[in-house]
């Protein structure tokens, strides 16, 4: 873009070509490709879209040293050696995961959840110190779910253990989480073990009047007592 002084000593633009780029075609690209590919892969990652994957990417370049190297240097060594646990499904770089490898966890609950990002959470708020069973998904009719793609009978051999006496179903208060949690109900029912899943109803901190009628019912069919 050219700019020239005008005579009030502002700037003007001058013989400048206006160029309209067609709807839905993508910008050109404006760095080369090696930035422009670790744009493109930033932009794959949940929350970012292409203009926040540009911002990500000139902070990573503005800080090679300090922030880009690191980075590479971490999400080299962790591609290398993620391995998912054998035995409950979570992620870690030991095999078995540091959660079943705990001996301070206690063996006789199992906690059933359908991601890692679930058993993360789950881990955040320290309300639980049991073992994990993680399904890698949720019973879909809509996306073609079937029992056999989620690991079901891993769960079901480990429920059989003899020091598992319950089972927690911290599944999504979601239609599919729960037709997971009534199908994974059934599948235990011949092992015994107390099945428990999370309460549903009012939020910490919620108030009464935002909530919907469907929480507001199941928050008074799990009332308990005062
Ligand atoms: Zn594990």
């Amino acid at each position: 873009m050219r700019l020239c002084a005008s005579s009030a000593g502002r700037y003007a633009l001058q013989n400048v070509p206006i160029t309209l780029r067609p709807r839905g075609m993508m910008p050109q690209a404006v760095a080369g490709p090696e930035i422009e590919r670790l744009i493109q892969l930033l932009a794959r990652m949940p929350g970012l879209g292409p203009r926040s994957a540009r911002r990500a990417a000139l902070q990573l370049i503005k800080k090679r040293d300090t922030l880009l190297g690191p980075l590479a240097d971490a999400m080299r060594i962790a591609a290398e050696r993620i391995v998912v646990c054998s035995s409950c499904g979570n992620v870690d770089t030991s095999e078995p995961c540091t959660i079943c490898r705990d001996p301070e966890r206690d063996p006789s609950t199992l906690v059933v959840v359908e991601d890692v990002s679930d058993l993360w959470a789950l881990e955040r708020s320290g309300a639980v110190k049991a073992r994990y069973h993680v399904l890698g998904g949720v019973l879909s009719a809509l996306d073609g779910v079937r029992p056999e793609h989620l690991n079901l009978a891993s769960l079901v051999e480990r429920a059989a253990l003899p020091e598992v006496k319950e089972i927690i179903l911290a599944l999504n208060a979601t239609v599919d989480g729960q037709t997971t949690a009534h199908y994974v109900t059934e599948s235990i029912r011949h092992l015994d073990r107390k099945v428990t899943r999370l309460a549903h109803g009012v939020p910490v901190g919620g108030e009464l009047d935002y909530l919907d009628e469907g929480t507001l019912s199941a928050a008074i069919r799990s009332r308990t007592a005062f």
